[in-house]
């Protein structure tokens, strides 16, 4: 970066510092690879580190992603205790208070995606969680293979641990304008590298902003809650008879059409804000709750009671305890497709754009990484 001296040249530049970057970069630097990070933001401040940090493997689309989020878990498992990450929760429960879930839940249960799955009681449930007391639940599956890091620590410390323990440079503050290999221009001078890897999150403008436009993205806006403690610790994640109708891996079962069309009559509000829940615990207590999902080329930044208040609705009747009191409500946005849940693309032979394009990115990064540094360094086209 600096004009004085020869410039420093890079085997890969990578552009965002979310979690598919830092995915590139550390599937980069085990490769052998000399690896930059540039970022325009001082710190993370994309939705990497405005999510649950919910690593979800049961219940993701079993042809697209369920093998990425598995792989991702497994890495998730190995970095987070080598960089100082706690996982604060490990597995899921998704909690069924009507037939039809229960019927979702028992077709689930025949798949492949089931390993690991089984379903709880409301009798087993209780006695191992007395204060969830969830009045009307019919059943709930137990997945023990999820994981979940409080993101907004998680991401600056995985960062760190890339810098210290396999000397990646981060460059912080820095827009990169364009790329013109080996130059990549940026709002602080020129640098050098080999190969790049651009992952910009939801900004489809800056970079290979003509290439994007051939591909049907958009982005979507989501609310989220962070509620004090509830006074006791949660078994798992919580998810509740809406995330069966949304979660490609039960939703595309044919079992979940009865479902889904009673909670088109009995629901409406919650599916036309895309609201379906999510309950996660941090480490003092305190819940992060959510969400709703809203398309839009530029979302509004404004957060609605109205959307909130649906939200705590369902977390009244899936848990049946009333809603703490909310410390911190914020939004944040993600990229989406119509057409693929993860968009690679090779606009030269030594660049890659990659984007989680459905939301999965926390749990799916570190595999889409190796995925493109395999792409980057062995040819072809794009993964
Ligand atoms: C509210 C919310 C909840 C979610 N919950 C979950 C969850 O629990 N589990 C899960 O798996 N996924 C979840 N997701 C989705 C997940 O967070 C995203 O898929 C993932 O964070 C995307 O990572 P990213 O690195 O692509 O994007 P980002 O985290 O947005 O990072 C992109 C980075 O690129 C930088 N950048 C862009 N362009 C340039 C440029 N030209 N020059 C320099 N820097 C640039 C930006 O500054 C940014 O830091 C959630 C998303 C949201 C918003």
């Amino acid at each position: 970066m600096k004009s004085a001296n020869p410039p420093e040249r890079f085997d890969l530049a990578v552009v965002g510092a979310g979690i598919v970057g830092l995915g590139v970069a550390l599937a980069g630097v085990r490769r052998g690879l000399r690896v930059v990070v540039i970022d325009r933001d001082a710190q993370a401040n994309g939705a990497s580190v405005r999510n649950f940090g919910f690593i979800t493997v049961t219940g993701q689309d079993h042809r697209t992603m369920w093998a990425r989020a598995r792989r991702t878990r497994d890495i998730w498992a190995e970095v987070a205790p080598a960089a100082g990450i706690p996982i604060l929760q490990q597995g899921l429960w998704m909690l069924a208070r009507r037939l039809e879930s229960l019927g979702v839940l028992e077709a689930f249960l025949e798949t492949e995606m089931a390993e690991g799955c089984r379903l709880l009681t409301p009798a087993e449930a209780r006695r191992r969680c007395p204060a969830l007391s969830a009045p009307g639940m019919l059943a709930a599956l137990e997945s023990t293979i999820e994981l979940r890091v409080e993101s907004r620590e998680a991401i600056p410390r995985l960062a760190s641990w890339l810098t210290e323990y396999h000397d990646i440079t981060f460059v912080r503050s820095t827009a990169v304008l364009g790329i013109d290999l080996p130059l990549l221009h940026t709002s602080r001078g020129e640098l050098h590298a080999d190969r790049v890897a651009v992952c910009p999150g939801d900004d489809f403008n800056t970079l290979y902003s003509e290439r994007l436009r051939a591909y049907p993205v958009t982005r979507c806006k989501l609310q989220m809650l962070r509620l004090a403690s509830p006074g006791f610790m949660l078994p798992a994640v919580l998810m509740s008879d809406l995330g069966l109708a949304r979660y490609a891996g039960y939703a595309t079962l044919d079992a979940a059409t009865p479902l889904k069309d009673r909670l088109a009559s009995e629901q409406p509000e919650h599916l036309k804000h895309g609201i379906h829940l999510i309950v996660v615990q941090s480490a003092d207590g305190s819940l992060v709750v959510g969400d709703s999902h809203h398309y839009a080329v530029t979302p509004d930044p404004f957060s609605s009671d109205a959307v909130d208040a649906l939200i705590l609705e369902e977390f009244r009747s899936a848990l049946g305890i009333m809603p703490p009191p909310i410390l911190e409500r914020w939004i944040g946005t993600y990229a989406t497709a119509t057409d693929r849940p993860v968009l690679v693309d090779a606009p030269h032979p030594h660049v890659r754009i990659a984007m989680v394009t459905s939301g999965a990115g926390a749990s799916t990064g570190f595999a889409v990484g190796e995925e493109v540094i395999a792409s980057l360094l062995e040819g072809g086209g794009a993964p």
